[in-house]
């Protein structure tokens, strides 16, 4: 299949793409387009058929289910049976914007788009080109990452052609995304709301409107009994080709040993990668270096991170070391990710 590719710039939004786009969704295609958090793959939400595409066309298990997209309140009313207080608490403070939310699902969306689950995930996101194209595919789209399953999400297009050019539709390249990681998931369904996933809405932000939030404890921990709460959220995801190590510890330590064991691996032979940050790459001897932000704006390195995974595949690296984060505020979601794509290997020094 040959896969349309068409550019709109920033706050020039083009009628032609978007009607294009509308038409393609609409009659059961696939098309990605730019979010605030990363690309997403879309199809009609309500088309089971459409939905089934994506799993096709991402090699995406069947089990993992996906989060519907839409554009106002009302739409919401639709595909779910019960909007919690709690819920309209936090769409009144974050909607539109990087934020999931789970509900009981209402009888209209399929099985085939929530993989089989009673409840179904919701976002309202806030990128001017998404709600054009969810609004044009008839306002409810179902979208994941646009990235092969188990591949770092894309946060710019030509990560989506490098990953799905000829299996989809039609890709909408609005540039590079503002944030970088996936939106937070919370469960409003149970009390206090649980963060099954964090992302730029941070557990500082909920808190502060809920008073409590609960974090699913299988986030950070490995092999823990209890699998997580978001089916997704168990595969071996985000992850680099190479095999990738986070450092911990205090600044000067952490960057002694990645020297060390950098070298030890050079000597081996290996080809190493590090990810290091404004305030350390000057005091890397050896290696593939390369910066994924500063220390004092976790949100760069939010934005970076995945960017900077695809391009260490580019490369050709056998291993990679990287710094480890606060772990606060988008920290989370950038230590989330990063031990996940580590598969939890972290060296504490
Ligand atoms: P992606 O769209 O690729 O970021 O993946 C969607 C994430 O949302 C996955 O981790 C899913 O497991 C999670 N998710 C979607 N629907 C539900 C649901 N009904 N309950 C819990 N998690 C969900
Ligand atoms: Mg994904």
């Amino acid at each position: 299949m040959e896969t349309i590719i068409s550019k709109i710039k920033k706050g020039q939004l083009n009628n032609e793409v978007i009607k294009k786009a509308g038409e393609i969704l609409k009659s059961g295609g696939l098309v990605a387009f730019p979010t605030e958090t990363v690309y997403g793959l879309g199809a009609d939400a309500l088309n089971e058929k459409a939905a089934q595409k994506i799993y096709a066309a991402k090699g995406r298990p069947s089990d993992n289910p996906l989060i519907v997209h839409i554009t106002n309140m009302e739409a919401l009313s639709r595909i779910v049976s019960d909007i919690p207080e709690e819920a309209y608490l936090a769409a009144e403070k974050y909607w539109p914007g990087p934020l999931t939310m789970i509900f009981r699902k209402s009888s209209i969306v399929p099985y085939g788009t929530t993989g089989g689950l009673d409840t179904v995930a919701v976002r309202m996101p806030s990128h001017e080109t998404a709600c054009a194209v969810i609004d044009a595919g008839g306002g409810y789209i179902a979208a994941p990452s646009a990235n092969t399953s188990g591949r770092p999400s894309p946060t710019k297009a030509e990560h989506v052609e490098e990953d799905l050019g000829g299996r989809i539709d039609m890709i909408v390249d609005g540039g590079p995304v503002e944030i970088g990681v996936e939106s937070t998931i919370l469960d409003v369904s149970v009390t206090p709301p649980m963060i099954l996933r964090p992302g730029a809405v941070t557990k500082e932000m909920l808190s502060e409107l809920f008073g409590e939030v609960a974090v699913d404890t299988a986030l950070f921990e490995e092999g823990s009994a209890n699998p997580p709460k978001a089916p997704g959220m168990k595969y071996r995801h985000y992850a680099p080709k190479a095999k990738l190590c986070v450092v911990e510890g205090a600044e000067d330590e952490v960057v002694k040993e990645i020297n060390r064991i950098a070298s030890e691996k050079i000597q081996k032979g290996g080809r190493v990668g590090i990810i290091g940050t404004e305030e350390t790459v000057g005091r890397y001897g050896q290696g593939v270096v390369k910066c994924i932000g500063t220390r004092q704006d976790e949100a760069t390195v939010a934005n970076r991170l995945y960017a900077v995974l695809r391009e260490f595949d580019a490369e050709n690296v056998d291993s990679i070391l990287s710094e480890s984060f606060s772990g606060n505020g988008i920290g989370n979601a950038v230590m989330n990710r990063l031990l996940k794509a580590a598969g939890h290997h972290v060296i504490h020094v």
